[in-house]
């Protein structure tokens, strides 16, 4: 079962090691290591064994490496006792060139996403876009983003976690839709360890543990002015800022449904989630978010009562909300009854991106889903009658919003009437009127 080879002339050895391993026809060792004791000035069976391996190696000639197909080395008795004829596997020396060579493989790999990462972090650093580029959907996110992380967008890196202030769930949706419009890039250097990986030779990364960095406009640069000229743009892309305001509203809901949910202890899957944000999404082109609160409300208590019915379970009961919700407003419509609206839930602050619906359109909580579309509608003015030009918007937004700081609205309208009447044109008026009582 086992043989050995002797690497020294010296007879005593050979008679230890041979005795070492002496066995029976039954395969027991005959001798205790103890009795081989003292040995050349030797006294512990610790030292006895080191001394064997110096001199000795023996091969447990009953399996071979799956590997090399050599017989398996025997370091120990215990070794040996360990193993049976039928273990299988891979013998030490293998398994060490296996690991080294995995090692190397990691070394290339690792290498590798190094130089892809710097040609990322460099590319990335050096970008600048055009601001007037910019689709209105993706400027209101970045007015709405600076606020949520002021001054982070303008001066720094932020990650997605902090974006939570956007709007009140899915703000990472919100974060890869800025992402997919190549207004904000990552930097490597600054992400989480284990941020990036390679797939396929694709540089993959991990979107929680990413850092993201604001791109300069080309000629602003990264500054108060550039955002400011997204403020002041005209926006004209109705049918994007539609899919964004609904995209909040949604949010909006989700999350008191989720925490209507949670105080029922009623767990929704991800399949009714998508489908009651679908009947959500439909409903809030009529109704307003407060009066979904309510309808969420009541609907969400009707499945939990459900719930400890017989034949019934939490499970079972979550997932029909979605259906509630739909039959519930169907029914409403149908009877016309009137559906109540809800204050804003405590728990629950609007998100920036609220804020700035509000105030760019004056939609919020309580604005009928109706009044919102009409709102936001695609607006198809004639050649001739395309609303006031950009300048006109921009200077009027400026002197408003400086009016309401310094709480001189009516003043400032009279004072603007006045120059209309005099046969100003508008927005000479409107410079001569920030000059003389606003200071810009
Ligand atoms: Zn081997």
């Amino acid at each position: 079962m086992i043989k050995f080879e002797i690497l020294t002339d010296d007879p005593a050895d050979q008679e230890l090691v041979a005795r070492y391993w002496a066995m029976d026809e039954d395969g027991k060792f005959i001798e205790n290591v103890s009795d081989l004791l003292p040995y050349k000035g030797i006294s512990s069976s610790y030292h006895l064994l080191s001394h064997i391996q110096k001199v000795s190696i023996a091969r447990d000639h009953r399996i071979v490496c799956s590997r090399c197909s050599e017989y398996f080395e025997a370091r120990s008795r215990a070794d040996y006792q360990t193993r049976t004829r039928f273990s299988t596997g891979v013998c030490d020396a293998c398994r060490e060139q296996e690991n080294l060579k995995q090692m190397e493989e990691q070394r290339i790999l690792s290498d590798k996403l190094s130089a892809r990462l710097k040609e990322i972090e460099d590319r990335n650093t050096q970008r600048v876009i055009d601001y007037e580029t910019i689709p209105d959907d993706i400027a209101l996110i970045l007015i709405a983003l600076n606020s949520a992380i002021n001054p982070r967008l303008l001066t720094g890196l932020f990650s997605r976690d902090q974006c939570q202030g956007l709007a009140p769930c899915f703000t990472s949706a919100l974060v890869t839709k800025l992402w997919k419009a190549g207004v904000i890039a990552d930097l490597p250097s600054k992400a989480l360890p284990g941020a990036y990986f390679l797939r396929d030779d694709e540089v993959w990364h991990t979107n929680t543990k990413v850092s993201y960095f604001l791109l300069p406009d080309h000629e602003l640069g990264k500054t108060e002015a550039a955002l400011d000229s997204l403020r002041n743009r005209a926006y004209t892309q109705f049918s994007r800022i539609r899919q964004l305001w609904l995209d909040y509203a949604v949010s909006e809901c989700m999350q008191y449904l989720y925490d209507q949910c949670s105080l029922h202890r009623l767990q929704t899957s991800d399949e009714s989630d998508e489908q009651a944000q679908s009947v959500l999404r439909t409903s809030l082109e009529t109704y307003s978010i407060a009066q979904l609160w309510s309808v969420i409300w009541k609907v969400v208590r009707d499945a939990a009562s459900l719930s400890a019915r017989e034949y019934y379970n939490k499970e079972k009961a979550a997932s029909t909300i979605h259906g509630k919700i739909k039959r519930y407003l169907e029914r409403a419509a149908r009877e016309g009854l009137a559906v109540k609206s809800w204050d804003r839930p405590g728990e629950q602050p609007a998100g920036t991106l609220g804020d700035v619906f509000y105030e760019f359109f004056g939609l919020y909580e309580y604005t009928p889903g109706r009044e919102a579309m009409e709102i936001l509608a695609d607006q198809n003015l004639d050649e001739d009658e395309v609303g006031p030009p950009s300048e006109v918007v921009a200077a009027a937004r400026i002197m408003m919003q400086r009016a309401i700081e310094q709480g001189c609205e009516a003043t400032i309208l009279l004072s603007f009437a006045e120059r209309i009447r005099q046969g100003e044109d508008v927005q000479a008026a409107l410079e001569a009127v920030c000059a003389a009582n606003l200071g810009c």
